[in-house]
């Protein structure tokens, strides 16, 4: 007999998972990306801050997979899929058929609909955008160094990092530490007090989804690093270079950096599947799509409620259902009853520059030294692969011992067709 075909879209942290979990069943297990590497997505600000190289948090998704017989990797990008057929359809219009089908595509930058936004300000959500964002803060240097007009040269020295979440805070501070430790001396004709570092937030706290004294930590520690955290407003419009807020107020600058918030990947959107008031895939506490017996969705792209809440957009829920689903699969497989899903909430931690972190795991709280030293550890665990942490660790030391940020570099991405 044939064994069952298991498809998963999306080789993230969810997709990545559920394959790990099904590698060595009888199963053929097929994965399909976009991309050719898994992103460990929490360390990408340090991308965009010129301390770590895209290598250093990417993994290529075939290399994990080496050894594996019953997991095939493909890179492809999905256009659609067929419940009624059971196809899978890739974007150059061939057809993948499946069994069992995980959808664990991710999520997409929402700028709420905000045209004007969307068009001038960086994201933050994938490796090209963070590559793009390095080269622009070190172009915005290299122009203010040869500006002559002050008023303008103001422009590209006011930076503007937008939603207060743990990304922007953790972006604001490393771009605090990189220009004052490093692009300050590099740049001896710009003044340090002519660069101003704006994190802006809609709700009244920084870190709004989590008690309030890690947000009054963070604003204290961000004050240090000579950011200005300004809550209570929103982005409204942009219109050139004039970001207008929603107090009325506005600022000429040439850098908006959003990390206000994400929405399900533009696959949830064309299928056949009833989606939440997010845009996130319904699926029941087997985690399977709504109506769909052999269709699970997992990760930022599903839906599930727990205590009337939809979970998180984070990366531990995703890794959690991808287990899940990966045994309800095989327990359909077997003919056993499928087992709910149940969320354990892990906690959240963020670093804010060097020494400081904060860290909230259930009821216990670590800011400071303590904190920052656990925000290593565990990322280090979680990354994949022993020379990306290799890599990563000697690049943390790096910066800690000699306060740099070595890869200053604007190198323009090029691809042959
Ligand atoms: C800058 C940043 C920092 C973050 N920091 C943290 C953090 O510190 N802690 C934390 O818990 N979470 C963090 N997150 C959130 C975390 O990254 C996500 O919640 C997590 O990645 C969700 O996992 P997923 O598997 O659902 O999606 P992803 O990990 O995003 O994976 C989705 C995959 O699907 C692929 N894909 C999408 N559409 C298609 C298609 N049509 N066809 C083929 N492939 C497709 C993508 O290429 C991607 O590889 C951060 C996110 C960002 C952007």
């Amino acid at each position: 007999m044939s064994k069952p075909n298991v498809v998963i879209i999306g080789g993230g942290f969810g997709g990545l998972q559920c394959a790990r979990s099904l590698s060595g069943t009888p199963t053929e297990v097929l994965l399909l990306d976009k991309n050719n590497y898994h992103l460990f997505t929490p360390l990408l600000y340090q991308v965009a801050s010129s301390l770590l190289n895209p290598s250093d948090i990417a993994y290529p998704i075939r290399t994990v997979f080496r050894r594996t017989r019953n997991v095939r990797f493909m890179m492809a990008e999905v256009a659609g899929v067929n419940f009624k057929t059971k196809t899978v359809r890739l974007i150059d219009g061939t057809e993948k058929s499946y069994d069992y089908l995980v959808i664990a595509a991710g999520s997409e930058t929402n700028f709420f609909g905000l045209e004007s936004v969307g068009r001038m300000a960086c994201g933050l959500k994938d490796l090209p955008e963070a590559l793009a964002l390095r080269n622009h803060i070190l172009r915005c240097f290299e122009a203010a160094a040869q500006e002559t007009s002050e008023e303008l040269r103001q422009t590209y020295l006011t930076f503007i990092v937008v939603g207060g979440g743990p990304t922007g805070v953790e972006y604001a501070g490393a771009l605090s530490e990189l220009v004052r430790l490093v692009l300050a001396y590099d740049y001896p004709e710009i003044g340090l007090e002519k660069i101003r570092i704006i994190l802006i937030e809609a709700m009244p706290e920084l870190f709004p989804t989590f008690p309030s004294q890690l947000g009054h930590e963070a604003r204290k520690r961000l004050e240090r690093l000579g950011v200005t955290a300004q809550c209570n407003t929103k982005v409204q419009e942009v219109t050139d270079n004039l970001i207008k807020f929603s107090n009325g107020e506005s600022i000429v600058a040439r850098t908006l950096v959003w990390a206000a918030g994400v929405k399900p990947a533009g696959l949830a959107s064309t299928l056949d599947a009833a989606c939440s008031r997010s845009g996130r895939i319904e699926v029941d506490e087997f985690l399977r799509v709504r109506g769909q017996t052999h269709v699970f969705a997992i990760g930022d792209i599903a839906s599930f409620t727990e205590g009337g809440r939809e979970i998180p957009m984070i990366a531990s829920p995703a890794i959690q259902e991808a287990r899940q689903a990966a045994a309800n699969i095989m327990r359909s497989i077997a003919n056993q009853p499928l087992e709910p899903f149940h969320y354990r909430d892990p906690g959240m931690m963020a670093t804010i520059g060097r020494n400081s972190a904060v860290v909230h795991i259930k009821n216990l709280s670590l800011k400071g030294f303590i904190g920052w030293i656990a925000w290593l550890f565990v990322h280090l665990y979680f990354l994949i692969g022993f020379r990306n942490r290799i890599a990563v660790l000697s690049g943390w030391a790096w910066n800690y011992l000699r306060y740099d940020r070595p890869i200053r570099l604007i190198a323009r991405a090029g691809e042959r067709d």
